[in-house]
């Protein structure tokens, strides 16, 4: 495949939308941004620079003067927060739900937009997040809508908890993912959606594999 699509892949936590974004990136020898990562940053900024995620001067000025990046180390992205690297920290629950909770003001997506589509201007890139398809990347050549039931997006994000050793009780689970997905559908800027061009693949019943295979399919056959 010689061209240098960008395919975007939209979807709610819990989705598989990490796990299939890495492995389609790796298959067709693409980069894999993961937008989601930019949003955990600003929470992590939020955090530890102690401000209230509700103080929108204070945001806005957090958000002048810190510099979010990504750097490509041996094929990894890693994320960066001034000179911090976040990649692993960003990981957890607690940033998970404030990401969700900052990605909601204008502002703070505004200023993210441009990151985007600066790593995403040479095309040959899988972007995954909320709005690829909708906002960020609405020409993109390939817009894929990953989704699976609330059950069985609770019991991956468990089950990936407890392989961290991270402990948590179903139920709390089951509230955060309930809180962030209310969160992601019912915010004014960028609302989850599914691309009104979009591909929609309901993984509930499928392994990683085989969603990867039939987007592969789709991206060589249509
Ligand atoms: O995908 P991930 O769980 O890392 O995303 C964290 C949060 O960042 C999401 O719940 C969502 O609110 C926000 N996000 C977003 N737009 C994106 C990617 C993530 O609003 N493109």
């Amino acid at each position: 495949m010689g061209e240098k699509l960008v395919i975007t892949i939209d979807g709610p936590s819990g989705a598989g939308k990490s796990t299939v974004s890495r492995a389609l990136a790796g298959r067709l020898s693409y980069i894999y941004l993961d937008t989601g990562a930019l949003y955990r940053a600003v929470a992590y900024a939020v955090v530890k620079e102690r401000i209230s995620p509700g103080d929108k001067g204070c945001l806005l000025n957090l958000l002048r003067r810190t510099k979010i990046f990504l750097r490509n180390t041996d094929g990894r992205v890693k994320i960066f927060v001034n000179d911090e690297d976040v990649t692993e920290k960003i990981k957890t629950e607690e940033i998970g739900l404030l990401a969700s909770k900052v990605s909601a003001i204008p502002f703070v997506r505004e200023t993210l937009l441009s990151i985007q589509r600066e790593v995403a201007k040479g095309g040959s890139i899988v972007a995954e997040g909320r709005d690829m398809g909708t906002v960020v990347f609405p020409d993109a050549d390939y817009k894929f809508f990953l989704d699976a039931s609330v059950e069985e997006r609770v019991r991956r994000r468990y089950n990936e908890l407890e392989a961290k050793g991270t402990r948590r009780e179903y139920h709390e689970v089951e509230r955060d993912l309930l809180i962030r997905d209310r969160q992601d559908r019912e915010r004014k800027t960028a609302p989850l959606r599914v691309p009104q061009d979009a591909f929609i693949i309901d993984s509930t019943d499928m392994t990683v594999s085989e969603v990867v295979e039939k987007m592969v399919t789709i991206v060589h056959t249509t």
